[in-house]
């Protein structure tokens, strides 16, 4: 049973795990808050806000900090410094 309370709850605790992971310089403590932030988001059943999950690495996980985009073929490429994967994210999307 989905409760609007808790939806609310836990939107907010996503919220401050990023902003914490956001502030600290401790890379596996942002790793460790960004992995709780998910399981939280996959037990409740809602969707992480699309401008939180551009904000880190899907794959290690890792909030970007300092980054180097490229724009190339429409598509703007970020580049993990963590772990060297390349995300491509397509241009006209990213206006809604
Ligand atoms: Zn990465």
């Amino acid at each position: 049973m989905k409760d609007r309370a808790l939806i609310n709850i836990s939107l907010e605790r996503i919220d401050t795990l990023f902003s914490e992971a956001m502030k600290t310089d401790n890379i596996e403590l942002s790793r460790r808050y960004i992995k709780i932030m998910e399981k939280i988001g996959m037990r409740m059943n809602i969707t992480v806000d699309r401008r939180i999950k551009r904000m880190y690495c899907k794959i290690c996980k890792t909030p970007y900090k300092n980054i180097s985009v490229t724009v190339k073929n429409k598509m703007v490429m970020v580049h993990c410094p963590y772990c060297g994967s390349i995300r491509r994210i397509p241009i006209n999307k990213q206006k809604k």
